[in-house]
């Protein structure tokens, strides 16, 4: 597998009418995936290695939240003012919501490239909503990647988590500081801790995991699509293990 530039995901975080910067390179194969786990595990840093070596784009709902959130209260619509109290609160914001989110943007879904999508499906619901979606479209999954971690990991990595104001790059404290501490290796952004990363947020954040996104793995299980994959360990070695299931 060679390594791809990665594009500004424009269609995906601001919606179908603006236009990516760099459309994908046509990968000899492209794949569409998905990352399933509990928040912390690293599914947002396995992405960016996937799709810098995939040439796939990087779609993560919790993104599109994230650069609405970055927009003034006039432009955005009631179903995201919404939306945005929801994640403040650590809850997930409701199936409606996002599956009209997703269905708009169904041209990332067809993207040349593949996809690794991140964060969604986060529900039985979702999960239904996107299979009918990709379905529409003559599409199907290659692999649904579940990443797993013990409790007391998660809350060290979510704890140290540090994400770019800019650029959404993730680092850790520890695990995978940058060069100059607080500053993006990437885009020299300002380094920030999440506002849904505090701990409060985590906690009501991991007990909806459990109640809604854990019973996906029986639901991909019974598909065949779920690929089971140990999240200890540095982004590296777990990428090491994400590469060689896909090569499997
Ligand atoms: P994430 O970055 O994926 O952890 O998402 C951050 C927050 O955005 C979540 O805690 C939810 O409030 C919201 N969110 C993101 N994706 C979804 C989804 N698929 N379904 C419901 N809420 C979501």
């Amino acid at each position: 597998m060679t390594k791809h530039s990665t594009n500004d995901r424009a269609a995906w975080l601001a919606g179908p009418a603006a236009k990516c910067s760099q459309p994908p390179q046509v990968p000899p194969q492209a794949y569409r995936l998905v990352l399933l786990g509990a928040p912390g595990v690293g599914k947002g840093t396995q992405a960016q290695l996937l799709v810098a070596r995939l040439g796939a784009c990087h779609l993560s709902t919790g993104d599109i939240f994230r650069a609405a959130g970055n927009l003034s209260a006039g432009q955005l619509s009631l179903a995201m003012t919404a939306a945005l109290g929801y994640m403040r609160r650590g809850e997930l914001v409701p199936d409606a919501t996002v599956t009209d989110l997703v269905r708009e943007r169904v041209g990332c879904l067809r993207c040349h490239g593949g996809f690794v999508l991140d964060g969604y499906p986060r529900t039985l619901a979702q999960a239904q909503s996107l299979e009918e979606i990709l379905k529409s479209q003559n599409l199907e999954l290659d692999a649904v990647l579940d990443y797993e971690l013990p409790m007391d990991e998660i809350v060290a990595r979510l704890s140290g988590r540090r994400t770019c104001a800019k650029c959404k790059a993730v680092f850790h404290v520890t695990g995978r500081p940058p060069k100059i501490a607080g500053v993006c290796d990437q885009c020299s952004g300002h380094l920030v801790q999440r506002e849904d990363d505090m701990p409060q947020t985590v906690k009501v954040r991991m007990e909806t995991y459990q109640r809604n996104t854990a019973p996906l793995q029986d639901y991909y299980r019974k598909n065949g699509l779920l690929v089971s994959i140990a999240a200890s360990g540095t982004p590296e070695e777990i990428f090491a293990r994400t590469t060689a299931a896909l090569e499997r």
